[in-house]
């Protein structure tokens, strides 16, 4: 039988609502679960032991009271600390937030208070999420969960590996170019970038703001679709909210009369043998299951990741000005005031993060700016006019998450171009705004593979039910 914090929704609401199981009980065991690997594993920066535990007694509660729940009443989950939490440290995992505490909840935090869940604290990320590994954190590398040798990947590492290890039930994440899908395929879990537009953003601590979106880490697709009704909508906080109709969550038991694309880029070099293997049967099965796979030809889409790595540190040096020491967090004192912004920065960034506003400041530069942020907006429109015409023709598209399976803590850490290859197969979906989800569709060498599906604009719907019935075929496979 499996231990409480090991639950999914589903099962814990069953338990809850039997009666035979309590929120404190569930939020115990996953406190206990932190207790004893958070020390080796280094994947919550912060917990909140006894608020937890009210908030789970209060729902417990109401349940007994009778009284109305919320769709996650009394289920433990946990938040990246790049996500706004009231009266909490919100660090973004730099040093120059270090004493940083959030004036206000995130729409997102709101949105689970409301909905009745329990949060049990704040979890481990890449400075300002810029990062694949989780290595790039003020406070500290996260392990991986099955070899502690390896990275969880990142940005979102502290979240995936939250949810690996069953330390909660499930996880907000922030993906950028990749932070919830390429953690999620690492460590073995359901990773969900919504579309562009789909999640408020208000209260996430910005990166690339066209780019980012919250989305959750959970431990199946049904718990992801949860999450994300529960989450989405419009927000005047955020005005890039979009009126679209709402996602309602649909399953479906095959997929028969689902076309779906295999980009023919996604089979270039790179791609570990493992990866690639996994990635084949998962096509096999697909196939199956009833779907028709057709190669397509995406063009430009191998330009996202430069399109990328342009338009992204852009929009973080604009964002990350201001972290100057005058208004957040930590400020160096007694110097005159030009070179207390200096110094504020210089002593609260880290490299990868400083690598980034340097070259997103060249690229806006005047005399350059037409050469690289313009031209990368040009090439941007035409990736997403190709996934436009894609999708006139077929449902979903599908390819590996990462080129890798988990790769050595230090292995890339002095190679950037390295590690930005890790996210080759995700940009796209961020640059064009698209949703896409990663799962797992097998072990190499007992590491987990992620499988990527990318959706139509505001179709979390079928991407979801797609996901969901190869999620279940999976399942009944005896070799994972
Ligand atoms: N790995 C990517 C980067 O470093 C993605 C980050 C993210 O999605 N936040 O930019």
């Amino acid at each position: 039988m499996k231990s409480l914090n090991e639950l999914t929704f589903t099962e814990a609401r069953r338990l809850l609502k039997s009666g035979d199981v309590s929120s404190v009980d569930v939020t115990k065991a996953c406190l206990k679960q932190i207790a004893s690997l958070n020390g080796a594993l280094n994947v919550f920066l912060e917990v909140y032991e006894d608020e937890a535990l009210e908030a789970a007694d209060r729902s417990d509660a109401r349940r007994l009271d009778g009284k109305t729940l919320g769709p996650l009443d009394g289920l433990p989950i946990a938040l990246k600390d790049n996500i706004l939490y009231q009266g909490r440290r919100c660090t973004s995992g730099s040093k120059i937030l270090e004493s940083y505490i959030a004036p206000c909840d995130a729409t997102v935090t709101r949105k689970l208070k409301e909905g009745g869940a329990v949060i049990l604290g704040k979890t481990n990320m890449d400075e300002f999420a810029m990062g694949s590994s989780t290595e790039y954190s003020a406070y500290g590398a996260t392990k991986h969960p099955r070899d502690p040798e390896r990275v969880p990947g990142g940005s979102s590492g502290g979240s995936a590996a939250a949810v690996a290890s069953s330390m909660c039930l499930a996880a907000l994440g922030s993906d950028t170019g990749g932070s919830i899908r390429q953690p999620a395929a690492f460590c073995g879990v359901v990773g969900l970038k919504p579309t562009y537009g789909r999640v408020s953003r208000s209260g996430l601590v910005a990166m690339a703001s066209s780019l980012d979106q919250i989305g959750p880490l959970t431990k199946n697709v049904e718990d992801a679709a949860t999450l994300l009704e529960l989450l989405q909508g419009v927000d005047s906080a955020d005005q890039t909210t979009a009126i679209e109709e709402d996602f309602t969550a649909i399953e479906r038991e095959d997929l028969k009369g689902v076309k779906i694309g295999l980009p023919r880029q996604a089979w270039g070099n790179g791609i570990s043998d493992g990866v690639r293997e996994d990635t084949e049967q998962a096509i096999k099965d697909l196939e199956s299951l009833g779907a028709t796979i057709t190669e397509i030809d995406l063009p430009f889409a191998e330009e996202s990741l430069a399109v990328y790595y342009v338009l992204m540190p852009c929009e973080v040096s604009a964002n990350l000005s201001r972290f100057d020491g005058m208004r957040y967090g930590l400020r160096m004192q007694n110097l005159p005031l030009f070179e207390t912004y200096a110094a504020s920065r210089a002593h609260g960034l880290g490299t990868e993060v400083k690598r980034r506003i340097l070259l997103g400041t060249f690229a806006l530069s005047r005399g350059y700016y037409d050469a690289y942020y313009v031209q990368a907006k040009k090439v941007q429109t035409l990736i997403k006019r190709a996934y436009e015409s894609a999708f006139q023709e077929i449902d979903i598209i599908v390819t590996p998450t990462a080129p890798t399976t988990a790769f050595k803590i230090g292995e890339k850490t002095n190679d950037p171009l390295e590690m930005y290859l890790e996210d080759i197969f995700t940009v796209g979906a961020n640059v064009a705004g698209l949703p896409a989800v990663s799962l797992p569709c097998g072990n190499h060498e007992g590491l987990p593979v992620g499988l990527q599906f990318i959706g139509n604009w505001f179709r979390e719907d079928k991407l979801l039910s797609v996901a969901g019935a190869y999620e279940k075929f999976v399942a009944m496979r005896p070799r994972i």
